[in-house]
């Protein structure tokens, strides 16, 4: 499995102007689904490593497929004249927030069976079981291809538990807006931020969709992983990719960690310590496509609400939140959907104010907030091709700007399947457990001091 771009994935017979980034410059692309989801002649479709492939006979070249790209043209200001009339950007990682609260589902199915505490899963089952909407879009591992993961309209609550959990790689969730079209009803929808601002230019473009979409629920996100993350960690352990039934990025107690789960029901974890402590910061620094390096939108700021994990930790450096979500309210419409679950017992939160005390992903923050952008600009002057945001260049100490170029090195050696294979390898076995444990106290002693 490769990672190299910009491989011609048409014969460029139709004027590339007109289609989504992907048929321009593959490296933008976030590989959304928005552009096959929406097409009125169904000539794209998800090709391999989920980019969209064109069957150039049937373009009519209308142009609709360009017009709902998030790869490119990703004006922050549009997004948020779309998503609040308002083209006055908030300036920080949370971006606009009315309420904080954090929460767990109050179905103890849901909860567990989240990645948090289930409170995306809660929000989307109380609007189907009250009859609300018709199905909710979310996601899965594939049945023929487990090591890879799909969109899906769920509309029991079996299928919306099968959804849960994070599915860390990247999927190409608006595909599904084809079948969305195609069938009459109400939707509510979960998404990442690229899909979100996939799906809000098509909320533009499609006036349909405004009615078949009413309620959209966000999820933070850091960072995918590239598609052939599964496989390769498997072959790690000396697993063949079709020995598996599924694959769970954040199985079993909370916070979870990355397991297979075999063709004959065994369960396999594939690594020690648990997902945020013992894999998220190796897999996201090995994995993480070329287009989400450059992602600035870490906490789904165009969404009505926006789902996190509560990694609040407390003096100590513990956890505080186990099997609980944090949930930012953006607008009056997050705000009733929230309210509504809660006030049907769908959903227990609780509202945390302004007290500073639980503030959390720093890290994130640094991450998307200040690299990223720090790359975007650094990416620009050296003529690589990068999204538009629109937004003023970071200002960053040298320091920071050193931190920023360490970051980009290790992320650039992860193209390299020699370097990333050896480094999983070796990072998800035993002998790294020493490692975890210097990370795991030095960060309990940075919450000591710093408290
Ligand atoms: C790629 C990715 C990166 C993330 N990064 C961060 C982060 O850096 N910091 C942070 O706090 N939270 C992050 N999250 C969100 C976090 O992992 C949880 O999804 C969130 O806290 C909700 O938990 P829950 O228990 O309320 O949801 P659950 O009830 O477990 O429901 C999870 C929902 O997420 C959907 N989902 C899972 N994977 C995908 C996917 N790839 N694309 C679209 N939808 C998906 C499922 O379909 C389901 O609807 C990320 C999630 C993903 C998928």
């Amino acid at each position: 499995m490769s990672s190299q771009l910009n491989t011609p994935i048409y014969s460029g017979k139709i004027d590339p102007s007109q289609l989504s980034v992907a048929f321009r410059e593959l490296s933008l692309c976030a590989r959304s689904g928005t552009c096959v989801g929406v097409c009125p002649e169904g000539a794209l479709s998800i090709g391999p490593d989920y980019y969209p492939q064109l069957n150039e006979d049937a373009c009519t070249e209308c142009g609709l497929c360009r017009k709902v790209c998030p790869g490119q043209d990703v004006s922050f200001e549009n997004l948020n004249e779309l998503s609040f009339n308002d083209v006055d950007v908030s300036d920080n990682f949370d971006g606009r927030v009315e309420e904080v609260h954090v929460g767990y589902a109050t179905n103890e199915t849901f909860r567990y069976g989240g990645a948090g505490g289930g409170v995306v899963t809660a929000l989307l089952h109380d609007l189907l079981k009250n009859g609300d909407v018709d199905g909710c879009i979310v996601t899965r591992m594939r049945k023929d291809k487990p090591w890879l993961g799909e969109s899906f309209i769920a509309r029991t609550e079996e299928d919306l538990a099968a959804s849960q959990g994070s599915r860390y790689t990247v999927i190409p969730f608006n595909a599904i807006l084809k079948d969305v079209l195609a069938s009459d009803g109400k939707y509510a929808i979960a998404a990442l931020p690229c899909h979100l601002h996939g799906l809000r230019f098509a909320l533009r473009e499609i006036p349909e969709l405004r009615e078949k979409l009413p309620w959209i629920v966000g999820l933070f996100c850091g960072g995918a992983l590239e598609t052939y993350v599964v496989p390769e960690l498997l072959e790690t352990k000396k697993i063949k990719p079709d020995e598996i039934q599924d694959f769970q990025f954040r199985g079993g107690d909370w916070p979870g960690k990355m397991r297979a789960i075999m063709k004959d029901g065994e369960i396999r974890d594939l690594h020690y310590s648990n997902y945020k402590d013992g894999a998220y910061n190796y897999f996201i620094g090995l994995y993480m496509p070329d287009r989400c390096q450059t992602c600035l939108d870490g906490s789904n700021l165009f969404s009505d609400i926006s789902i996190s994990d509560a990694w609040t930790r407390d003096k100590q450096g513990n956890y505080k939140f186990a099997y609980h979500s944090r949930i930012l309210v953006r607008n009056n419409h997050g705000k009733a959907l929230l309210e509504k679950a809660v006030a049907r017992g769908s959903l227990h939160a609780q509202n945390l104010g302004n007290d500073k005390a639980y503030q959390t992903h720093k890290q994130q923050t640094r991450r998307k907030g200040l690299n990223a952008p720090l790359r975007v600009e650094r990416r620009r002057q050296s003529g690589i091709a990068v999204p538009f945001y629109g937004l003023p260049a970071a200002e960053a100490t040298a320091q920071e700007k050193l931190t920023e170029r360490a970051v980009s090195s290790l992320l650039w050696f992860g193209r390299f399947r020699f370097v990333r294979f050896n480094l999983i390898r070796f990072l998800t076995s035993s002998a790294a457990i020493p490692l975890i444990n210097i990370r795991l106290w030095l960060k309990k002693r940075k919450y000591t001091k710093t408290r």
